[in-house]
């Protein structure tokens, strides 16, 4: 634990209204916010571990943003009383344009947040209605100008490939946003589970195939690579030395702390995750919420490490995995040398990485790579 960065991740499930494609943990209804806040700080407290220095803070949702500023700076307050931020290297926190106020700026810029990401998906009007967003594209320009005169610079735009409009639509919003004074660019491709509101209407009029959206992906990666953004993982785009460090922790399976309904954690060989929905979260017992988790062995630690680390373009590690786990990445991975021949996997000097256009088969890939008998 001492040798690696650790994350804290806080979620923060109250949203204005569903978007017809959510599938996080989220709700409307914002009278539970005494309850779940008490409940979080109570959580932070229970979990407290001083001696701990913390790299990174993720504020993400449901929106953050949406909250009354007073839960957020008391937030603040209990983060910094039980864990030790004086060397954090970065906080970031997830907001929607509409509620991207002066007042909440200011508040998130006071108590030291670096890093805002913006929920953009859409820079078409009709499409952000379509999905049941509640902001425009000239409510996202106004909110990024406050950020930007609050002083933020570093600022990450959200965009959704596959959404119910054309390519062209969303070559637009590609196109608009690499020009835009951000920094940092996530593509996600949409996931619709079948009851989800935006199901019938995508299927009947974008049914997409998946070749079709591998290639909205490369179009939009060159769009974003001529604007200086490069794709460090499968949909993460920054400019130079702006990636989010963040989810770099995540990807090279570091430790980190997460707090609130659904959140996962990994503290010292320990996964851990809360109650899915606010309610439960609200309800459930903090004692046995924190008994909940499971011991990950070494070998699962470094099948997930792989996992992840092979999302990223630089890849795995190779003197890392072998610090890490005792063991070389081929001695361990019995069908790498299969995947190498294959050209699915490529040893790069110390990296092994899967090359960038076979990207949208990395699922299939780790399934080739990874061992699960004991
Ligand atoms: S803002 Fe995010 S969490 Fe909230 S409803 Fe929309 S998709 Fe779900």
């Amino acid at each position: 634990m001492k040798n690696s960065k650790c994350g804290i991740y806080v979620h923060i499930p109250f949203c204005k209204a569903r978007c017809y494609y959510c599938a996080f943990s989220s709700c409307c209804d914002y009278t539970l916010q005494e309850k779940y806040f008490a409940k979080l700080y109570g959580e932070i407290a229970a979990r407290s571990d001083k001696s701990v220095q913390i790299s990174t803070v993720y504020l993400g949702g449901g929106t953050p943003s949406s909250v009354d500023t007073r839960y957020l700076e008391e937030l603040f307050a209990v983060l910094r009383r039980n864990f030790d931020l004086s060397n954090v290297q970065e906080i970031s926190v997830e907001c929607n344009p509409e509620s991207a106020n002066s007042e909440l700026l200011d508040c998130l810029k006071s108590n030291g947040v670096t890093r805002i990401s913006f929920g953009l998906q859409s820079v078409n009007d009709k499409t952000l209605s379509t999905i049941g967003r509640l902001h425009t594209y000239s409510d996202f320009l106004s909110a990024l100008s406050r950020a930007r005169k609050a002083g933020f610079n570093n600022i990450n735009a959200d965009l959704i490939l596959g959404l119910p409009e054309s390519p062209s639509d969303f070559y637009r919003s590609v196109e608009t946003v690499a020009e835009l004074p951000v920094t940092h660019v996530s593509v996600y491709a949409l996931e619709l589970h079948e009851n989800s509101p935006l199901y019938a209407i995508s299927k009947s009029q974008f049914d997409y195939t998946d070749d079709q959206l591998a290639d909205m992906y490369d179009n939009a990666g060159a769009v974003l690579n001529k604007h200086g953004f490069e794709r460090y993982e499968i949909s993460n785009f920054a400019k130079s030395g702006q990636e989010c460090k963040h989810n770099l922790i995540y990807w090279t399976e570091n430790r980190y702390y997460a707090f609130g309904a659904s959140a996962s954690g990994f503290v010292g060989d320990i996964r851990y995750t809360n109650p899915y929905s606010p309610g439960e979260y609200i309800a459930a017992p903090l004692t046995e919420m924190l008994l909940r988790g499971d011991k990950i062995s070494l070998k699962g630690q470094a099948n997930e490490y792989a996992m992840l680390a092979l999302r990223l373009k630089r890849g795995v590690s190779l003197s890392e995995f072998k610090s890490r786990f005792n063991i070389g990445f081929s001695d361990f991975f019995k069908n790498a040398q299969t995947l190498f021949e294959q050209g699915l996997l490529i040893a790069d000097g110390d990296s092994v990485r899967v090359p960038s256009d076979k990207i949208y088969v990395v699922n299939s890939i780790l399934c080739e790579l990874l061992s699960f008998d004991e």
